[in-house]
This record gives C-alpha cells, structure tokens and sequence, in this order.
C-alpha cells in the first residue's frame, strides 16, 4: 500500500511550468489528502479501540477515507452527518455508496430524537462518547494534531525534492477545506528553517472561515499560510461554468483532477499568478479525490454539456 514517497511532476498552465505533487498516485482508498491526514493511526497501534467516529458531509472524502481505515484496522465507524439528501441516497457511485459498501454506520442526526438541536461535534462530545470509552474520535476532516505527523512527511519529500531540484524560492500551492494540511505544512517548513511557503484558497466557508480554522489549528500566526482570495464566492459543491472551464483546461494537460477542490484552486492560482510581481517557482499539491468525480462529472455534463 502506497502511503508515502510521491513523485513530482509538471504540466504547462497560465503560460509557465508548474510542478505536481502527485499525491492523487498514493492509495486511492486514502484519495491522497487523508492517507497524509491518517498516516498516525496506520502508523500507529491503538490497543483496545474498536471504534472510530467522525462525522462531515456524507459526501466528503474523509467519510470514505475513514472507512477504509475503519475496515483495515478492524475497527467499526460510526460517522455522524446533519441530514442525507434523498439525491445522495440513491446515488451508485462515489464516497458514500463507497462507504457504506466497507461497513460505514453512517448515522443521520436529523433522525435522532435526542439531537435536541445539537451539531454534530456537540452530539458526539455530548451523548455518543459517554459511552465510548474506548472509541477514537476524529474531528471534521480529520482536523486534528494527529494529521500533524503525515502532513510532516509530506513536507518533508517537498523539502527533498527541492534541494534535488535547486529551487532556492519555492511557493506549494493547495486548495484548503479544513485548511489542516496547509496550517502543518507551512509550520513544517518554518520549523525546519526552509524557505518554502504555503499560498493556499479557501474552498469551504470563504477566508474568515479559513482563518478561524487555522486558529482552532495553532495559537501562532506566523504558522499560517497566505490566503489567496478568489475573484468572486463559491459555494462549495455547487457547479459553476467557469471551474468546469477550469477543469477542462488542465484536463488537456494531462493530469486529471477532482472538481470539488481543484477548479476553485487552480483559479487562486491564476489570479495569483497575475498578480504576482517575481517568478517564483510554484508545486500545486495534487490531494487526490477522484473517486468524488464519479458523482461530480455526470452533474456537470448535464448541466453544461
Ligand atoms: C480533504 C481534501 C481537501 C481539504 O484538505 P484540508 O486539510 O481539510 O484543507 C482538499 N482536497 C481534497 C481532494 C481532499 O480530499
């Protein structure tokens, strides 16, 4: 199982080279990102725990992620959602189908008669781990320390790569949900005295959304990231033309990407791009995510054609 040491690539966009990391090769169970944010607890024996328990969107990456871990640990996984859309229940493809095809015991809060207005972490912190001693819990896409220790060798193999690459300047560049691997990456490469910095975009919740998210990360401003800021708001999931555009555009470069984080973060990227004075080199951080597309791609054809 491939968890670690990706290789580097580069396409042609916006007119220069841009390196790729190409997370998205590791094991697409783990869809790149969340093998990074999960590497502790493959890494690691956990004695006596026989449960995981998440919670997020019943689409996320994670749910799927986690349900692989759950299953290769021989561990159940209790993974808590708001709501499921009728549109997600009957899909046939994509994390959740994925999901509950390894064993995930996806729980619907808004079927719960005890919930009484709780969120999702409330009612895990609240009712669910009472009696749970011996559960582990892991926050919102794996927003926790614990993805410290992989998103730590991540930068590591960055750092390496540069040195073999003679790139003294260096910019990573990756679209942030939670903003958990921006937040340890760039705090890896300050700690360890290297030059290379994270630009990063918001794809969930907008800037302040991310900001508070690297707060709750680390009390140090100095570790956090440089926010891109988008030309206009995206929802995220929703389907707009110009990220399909976007999409199509590096699609013909060779690499295929997922549509739920890339579009909006390749069009940071080129709005940075065109506003940035030196040229300095740039690795954009392929986090993996396709098996989402199964779902994404139909949406979009049919909406755009
Ligand atoms: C989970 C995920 C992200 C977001 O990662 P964060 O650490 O939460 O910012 C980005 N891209 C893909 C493909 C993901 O699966």
């Amino acid at each position: 199982m491939k968890l670690s040491n990706t290789p580097v690539d580069s396409l042609m966009m916006f007119d220069r080279q841009i390196f790729i990391k190409r997370d998205d090769l590791l094991h697409p169970e783990f869809s790149g990102n969340k093998a990074r944010k999960f590497a502790y607890f493959l890494a690691h024996d956990f004695p006596g725990a026989k449960k995981l328990i998440g919670y997020g969107s019943p689409q996320a990456n994670s749910l799927y992620s986690m349900s692989a871990l759950a299953k290769l640990k021989g561990w159940t996984l209790d993974f808590y959602v708001d709501h499921i859309a009728a549109q997600v229940k009957s899909q046939t493809e994509g994390n959740y189908v994925e999901a509950c095809a390894n064993g995930a015991n996806v729980i619907d809060l808004s079927e719960r008669h005890d919930r009484e207005g709780r969120s999702c972490e409330e009612y895990i912190k609240e009712k669910a781990l009472i009696d749970e001693t011996q559960a582990l819990f892991v926050p919102e896409g794996g927003r926790c320390e614990y993805a410290e220790f992989g998103v730590a060798q991540l930068a590591r193999e960055i750092v390496d790569w540069a040195v073999q690459a003679n790139l003294e300047q260096l910019k990573v560049f990756l679209p942030s949900g939670t903003g958990t691997t921006a937040l340890f990456l760039n705090k890896y490469f300050i700690e360890s005295g290297s030059n290379i910095r994270v630009l990063t975009c918001a794809c969930v919740g907008g800037d302040e959304y991310l900001n508070l998210q690297f707060t709750q990360l680390s009390q140090f401003k100095t570790f956090y990231p440089e926010i891109i800021s988008l030309p206009k708001k995206y929802h995220f999931g929703k389907l707009y033309r110009e990220c399909y555009e976007m999409w199509q555009r590096i699609d013909k470069q060779g690499i295929r990407f997922e549509l739920l984080y890339d579009p909006v973060g390749w069009i940071a990227l080129e709005a940075y791009l065109k506003s940035a004075s030196e040229q300095t080199s740039i690795i954009y951080i392929h986090q993996g995510g396709l098996l989402g597309n199964a779902s994404m791609l139909p949406r979009y054809k049919r909406k755009f054609g």
